[in-house]
């Protein structure tokens, strides 16, 4: 049994609408002044995060893959490519109005491509901060192009007031905006496909307004009112309290509480956790678990690491809030 969690090294995207707080409150290194978004679990082709660790030192999920087919389980074999993408997310300004294509869309308009269902952790949210999320009631298709022309399409939105722990499920389909203020950990499927609608009427530091994609999103969006549901209670586990967030064909993801120690065994797929809150060490196969933490690897909010399939790895920290997900 491999006793042991490999930690990841991310890629930062910026975008018109970044924040700074990726490098001032979650650690992440970036050359440009404000980081929109920081993709943690990635084999999305040309934005691999890569292991940072001695064993498989650089090595993408891909190339660890082709080594260890092993530590992915045997589920990830029935998908096409590695099926889902883990990223922070922080909205310095608004995000667009846009909706994602399922897969069946996806797969026949945009080259074979996951769709895109998507969920959100709130990990922290300014006084005031609010996401928009689905449509407050029914809508016809002439009604949501109408709004879009004359700027109104947010009057039609579910707004939602959000602070730290909150979790909501964005269903491909479902028209959003993550808003300013806003900064999530958000678990999606392997997909960059997404279709805007509504950008404020912004431009881009050429002067240009950005694309939108009104013939495809008016294809794709759910017209439904969306009634969004109510977050899980957490329940009393060996070490803390634990909260299904998510569970989907292509993720499943919890919240953990813990103190002092946290034992995570991955059984039959792989897993990635991000640390939310606290500080500690990631016990070494040599620790026992009255433990040497100074022997340990270190983590911190922020992190996020990849856990292979049928390992165990032991926690050690006073007290931690991380995010788990698995296939
Ligand atoms: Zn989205």
């Amino acid at each position: 049994m491999l006793i042991r969690a490999l930690r990841l090294k991310p890629v930062t995207k910026e975008y018109i609408w970044g924040g700074s707080k990726l490098k001032t409150e979650w650690g992440k290194q970036a050359d440009t002044p404000t980081v929109s978004e920081s993709w943690e679990l990635s084999d999305f082709p040309g934005s691999e995060s890569v292991i940072d660790d001695e064993m498989y030192p650089g090595y993408t999920l891909g190339k660890l893959r082709e080594k260890h087919p092993e530590f992915f389980g045997k589920k990830i074999e029935s998908f096409k490519s590695f099926p889902m993408l883990i990223k922070l997310v922080d909205a310095g300004k608004d995000l667009s109005v846009q909706v994602h294509p399922n897969d069946e869309y996806a797969a026949e308009h945009e080259n074979g491509s996951f769709g895109k269902t998507e969920c959100w952790y709130v990990l922290d949210a300014d006084p005031g901060a609010y996401i928009l999320l689905g449509f407050k009631r029914a809508v016809t298709k002439e009604e949501l192009t109408a709004s879009v022309e004359n700027g109104t399409v947010t009057d039609l939105m579910n707004r939602i007031p959000v602070k730290p722990g909150d979790f909501y499920f964005v269903p491909a389909g479902t028209v959003h905006a993550l808003c300013k203020g806003v900064t999530v950990l958000e678990i999606q499927e392997n997909s960059n496909v997404t279709y805007r609608l509504y950008d404020y009427g912004r431009t881009d530091k050429d002067g240009k307004p950005r694309k939108l994609h009104m013939k495809e999103a008016a294809e794709v969006a759910d017209l439904n009112a969306f009634v969004p549901e109510a977050a899980p209670a957490p329940r009393d586990f060996t070490y803390g309290k634990i909260r299904k967030l998510a569970s989907c064909e292509y993720f499943r993801t919890k919240e953990v509480v813990f103190d002092d120690m946290y034992i995570m065994y991955t059984f039959d797929t792989f897993a990635s956790f991000t640390v939310a809150e606290g500080e500690g060490v990631i016990l070494k196969e040599d620790g026992s678990a009255d433990g040497k933490p100074a022997d340990g690897v270190p983590f911190k909010k922020g992190d996020t690491f990849f856990v292979p399939c049928g390992a165990m790895v032991r926690l050690s920290a006073p007290h931690g809030k991380i995010i788990v997900t698995e296939l």
